[in-house]
């Protein structure tokens, strides 16, 4: 399974979780769209999988899109695993230990329409949570006399253009960088940054015509290896740790949870404390369903069930009693502990979260 072949290249590594943020109509879910799109086109068959609620892009394929942008020899985190849901509302509701689900975010910003009241709430949200993020200055095509690149990398996209076109979108570029400082965030283009903790690097990018998601896939994949390596070092063969993506109905399977798994593995028959309105569901794991391959897409049905699951991947878990569960609750993976001392942990993660919620409103 490609998801276990995806963590096995270490053992003790787990794949770093990316949110995409930003303004209404920005293009969020185009440049989701865009990132599966141009994968699975560059890679082999089944090379990005498809996992429930998020996409994973192996280091691989990371390499493929971005040309000779990212050298897989000198990485050994094992690729991105990228949030399907983008927007506020999904960032702030997933939470892990107390944190941000997500390890790096995207922050979408429309090159023409440059920042707007959701813009500023990204940066509150993602100044509060301290996460790392990028911002994509998105749209570049449609500045006037734009000359369209196909999924080329910024490099070979700018020396395309002319003068004029070139300095329309510098323009626009150094007011989000303008914009940016405001907010107290030192940013520059990103090939000029040199310490990406220091500096926000500003990534121009199209959605529409996949023009610098080369760049954009190989700064995200740097920034995590050089700074969130130590991050991602998780005890992948010990209990799984998770979040609640979703609470769904499923025919034959009654009331389901769509959980990212950001720590350990899972198994069916494995006892799970998950966090619920009213009170902690204890229960046991019937199936982990995963979604059919693309090319099985047709067969009648639309899940097929998985024996073990490692961090970080999406997955729905079908087990009893779970229709009081809550999106973005913990889900933990009991293994050798007490029970008892898990709901506890459960309960005070779940307590946290409310407090900072109520805080928020
Ligand atoms: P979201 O609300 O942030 O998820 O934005 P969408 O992805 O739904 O995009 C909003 C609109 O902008 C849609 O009509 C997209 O087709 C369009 N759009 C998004 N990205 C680009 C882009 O890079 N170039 C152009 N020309 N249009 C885009």
């Amino acid at each position: 399974m490609s998801e276990q072949a995806n963590s096995s290249t270490n053992q003790n590594l787990r794949t770093p979780i990316v949110a995409v943020l930003g303004h209404v109509d920005h293009g969020k879910t185009s440049l989701l769209d865009k990132i599966r799109g141009s994968t699975v086109i560059e890679g082999e068959a089944g090379a990005i999988t498809q996992h429930i609620g998020a996409t994973a892009v192996p280091l691989d394929v990371v390499s493929q899109v971005a040309g000779g942008l990212v050298d897989p020899t000198e990485f050994d985190l094992p690729g991105l695993l990228f949030i399907d849901t983008p927007g506020h509302h999904s960032f702030t509701t997933l939470r892990a230990r107390g944190g941000a689900l997500a390890d790096i975010a995207i922050l979408v910003v429309d090159v023409n329409d440059g920042f707007q009241p959701q813009t500023e709430e990204a940066i509150r949200i993602l100044k509060e949570t301290g996460t790392p993020f990028v911002v994509a200055a998105n749209k570049i095509d449609t500045v006037p006399g734009w000359n369209p690149q196909e999924d080329a990398p910024v490099q070979q996209t700018y020396e395309a253009q002319s003068d004029r076109v070139r300095q329309s979108l510098d323009e626009e570029l150094y007011r989000i960088i303008g914009n940016l400082s405001d907010e107290g965030f030192s940013s520059d283009l990103y090939w000029r940054v040199q310490d990406f903790r220091a500096n926000i690097g500003v990534i121009p990018v199209s959605a529409k015509t996949g023009e610098g998601v080369p760049d954009l896939l190989t700064v995200l994949m740097g920034l995590a290896q050089r700074y969130m390596k130590e991050d991602m070092e998780i005890n992948l063969a010990g209990p799984g740790a998770g979040t609640v993506l979703e609470v769904k109905e499923e025919q034959g399977y009654g009331t389901t949870i769509d959980v990212i798994l950001y720590d350990g593995t899972i198994r069916p028959g494995d006892t799970v404390v998950v966090g619920g309105g009213n009170d902690t569901i204890v229960t046991e794991v019937r199936a982990l369903l995963k979604p059919k391959a693309l090319a099985e897409m047709r067969a009648e049905k639309r899940f097929e069930q998985v024996d073990e699951l490692r961090a970080a991947s999406g997955v729905k878990i079908a087990a009893p009693d779970l229709d009081d569960a809550m999106a973005g609750a913990p889900v933990r993976v009991v293994g050798d502990r007490d029970v008892d001392d898990v709901i506890e942990e459960v309960e005070a993660e779940l307590a946290s979260a409310q407090v900072e919620t109520e805080e928020e409103g």
